[in-house]
């Protein structure tokens, strides 16, 4: 109690005992001491309540005392929750203002792909302007079928790339990523100019290897030639002979494939899919690569689903299908059993390539499928190996809206594993309605 208090409280007392003394009613005079303190205590902390209330109408009990100092109190915690609370908005704001100036466009989704904050890079590279297009759906304001089917899984995807829909000439890398309570973030990046030189790239490789095609041909007709006329030549020029055209092959496979790749990287899908009777075209491949396997002697097996038709092209097809059966076929030691199953089940339609071969290790799962890996560069070449197959069978799988699947264990064998999903499967009712009668 403060020093004031006490006397308020003293001085009370006295004033009670001294009219106890003169009217000898000393507890009714204590009661209405006590009641009147009571009284001033209530108002007092009335005024406080209605001050905290509303301090703009009401004014502090200003009474010197515990009251006062209370008041005191209080307005000082309100001025450092005042000052704090506009440190805070001013972070905000800044923070805002950061976002707002990111280069990369910054949309936040509700659970329905719903906008509901947008930067300024968005109205710049996707047309999304804040706070107009609040609460509208983001595919129904950037309208493209890649971003439809990104939009329904996006956890299915990495990131996908499509044109902005503000610049035709501008590409633009596009993420999603949850946060907080089913919020999303949408980041879309400008990566033009990596789209540019992946083009110009592209189109080099492309054109080298078109320019290269016509003196590889001539020059392996020329060896074919004199490899035909081998008796007239000087002896210790045969084998020269023979090497320059396994080199020749080789180069000319090389410049086949870039040429191939680059033709698959022109477009995401097949442009014009047909239906493609797997089970023969296994047979036909399982053909030559028993003609590769040679003297090697491999065991081969085939069970394929006779009616199981896929849409697609069918000469990717079989490039992807013939290179994983003559990697099976070159990557197994003599002897070695092949098995090659077509089939489909719920989840669509599968192709295994399966060896008991030299396998390949985990780590390398990845690697492999890059252009020019080989995982023992000086036997695959031995082999006349590119180490294009496996990215040609990925782009053709990809193409085809497929996913390679790889298992493998060092020296034990490995299986390869395409997988179409059912939307790629020809439906056999289709097939019966267009069979003649
Ligand atoms: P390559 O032309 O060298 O065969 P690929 O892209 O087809 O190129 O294969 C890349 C590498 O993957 C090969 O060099 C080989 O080491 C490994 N590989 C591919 N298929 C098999 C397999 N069935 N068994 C073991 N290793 C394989």
């Amino acid at each position: 109690m403060m020093i004031r208090d006490l006397r308020r409280v003293v001085f009370g007392l006295l004033v009670a005992s001294i009219a106890g003394i003169l009217t000898d009613q000393f507890l009714v005079c204590y009661l209405v001491a006590l009641l009147l303190y009571v009284g001033w205590l209530h108002r007092h902390l009335r005024m406080l309540l209605q001050w905290l209330r509303d301090p703009k109408k009401f004014a502090p009990p200003e009474t010197p005392g515990v009251f006062e100092e209370l008041s005191l109190e209080i307005d000082y915690l309100r001025e450092r929750h005042k000052k704090r609370k506009k440190k805070l908005a001013s972070y905000l704001r800044q923070f805002q203002q950061a976002t707002r100036a990111l280069p990369d466009a910054t949309v936040v989704l509700g659970d329905n792909g719903d906008v509901q904050w947008a930067n300024d890079a968005a109205a710049r590279y996707l047309g999304i302007r804040w706070p107009e297009d609040f609460g509208q759906r983001i595919t129904n304001l950037v309208r493209l079928p890649s971003l439809l089917d990104f939009m329904q899984a996006p956890a299915a995807h990495d990131a996908i790339e499509i044109p902005s829909p503000t610049n035709p000439n501008a590409f633009l890398s596009v993420l999603m990523a949850p946060y907080g309570k089913s919020r999303w973030l949408f980041v879309a990046r400008d990566v033009t100019q990596l789209h540019r030189a992946n083009q110009i790239r592209s189109d080099f490789v492309a054109n080298v290897s078109h320019e290269l095609r016509t003196p590889i041909t001539v020059f392996r007709g020329y060896l074919e030639m004199m490899s035909e006329q081998r008796d007239k030549a000087p002896p210790g020029w045969i084998p020269v002979i023979g090497h320059l055209d396994a080199h020749a092959h080789r180069m000319q496979s090389l410049v086949e494939e870039l040429l191939l790749l680059s033709r698959l990287e022109q477009e995401d899908d097949v442009p014009n899919p047909k239906p493609v009777l797997v089970s023969e075209m296994l047979s036909d491949i399982l053909r030559q690569a028993r003609h590769i396997s040679g003297a090697r002697e491999h065991f081969f097996s085939l069970e394929a689903d006779p009616v199981l038709e896929i849409a697609g092209a069918r000469s990717e097809l079989l490039s992807a299908f013939s290179n994983l059966i003559m990697n099976a076929v070159n990557y197994t030691p003599a002897r070695g059993v092949i098995h090659i199953r077509w089939y489909r089940d719920l989840r669509g339609a599968h192709l295994e390539v399966q060896d008991n071969g030299f396998g390949i290790s985990e780590e390398l799962f990845e690697r492999i499928t890059e252009r020019f890996y080989r995982v023992e560069s000086s036997r695959a070449r031995e082999d006349g190996g590119t180490g294009l197959g496996l990215a040609i069978v990925k782009h053709v799988l990809l193409r085809h809206h497929a996913a390679l699947e790889i298992k493998s264990k060092l020296g034990e064998g490995s299986v390869f594993k395409c997988h179409f999903p059912n939307d790629m499967i020809v439906p056999q009712e289709a097939l019966a309605l267009s069979a003649p009668a």
